[in-house]
């Protein structure tokens, strides 16, 4: 299977819609535990950081969701893409809880042809992507203020 990030633009939002409860499992997907936990409350599968959801002002954070099941703080984000560089080919944006607040988005150019890559809310998601994909792949990417004319791909 390929992998792929979803990425939920409102956390908090995304766990109202799902329910918040995290399923613990162990090796062959024996599931362990099922336990509550608080919608803000977001922990990273790989290394147990906690992930920050909000801004101090209340601004939802983009989550990265490897396979819409773990999610990832951003270290550990930046190691699944150095693994496999394709999956910037296919982050997918979860339609559950789009941000109405998006506002910065990020094209790539070829042939002077615009494509969206990515999108945020804050200024600092939108720049530590940016410094991770051109780490990457040697690409700068164009940070567009205001409305998006072709739409991301969208995780169903
Ligand atoms: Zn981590
Ligand atoms: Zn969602």
């Amino acid at each position: 299977m390929q992998e792929q990030f979803i990425v939920y633009e409102n956390p908090v939002l995304h766990r109202e819609n799902n329910g918040s409860q995290v399923v613990v499992s162990g090796s062959d997907n024996v599931v362990l535990n099922v336990i509550d936990v608080p919608e803000y409350l977001y922990t990273c599968d790989f290394c147990n950081d906690d992930i920050e959801v909000q801004t101090d002002d209340g601004k939802p954070l983009s989550v990265f969701v490897l396979n819409n099941t773990h999610a990832l703080c951003q270290v550990c984000v930046k190691q699944s893409f150095t693994y496999d560089l394709t999956m910037y080919d296919r982050i997918g944006w979860c339609s559950c809880c789009t941000n109405e607040d998006v506002d910065k988005y990020l094209y790539i150019e070829n042939d002077n042809t615009y494509s969206p890559i990515a999108r945020f809310s804050t200024q600092d998601q939108a720049d530590w992507f940016g410094e991770l994909y051109a780490g990457h792949t040697g690409r700068e990417l164009i940070c567009i203020h205001g409305e998006l004319t072709e739409p991301l791909q969208e995780n169903e």
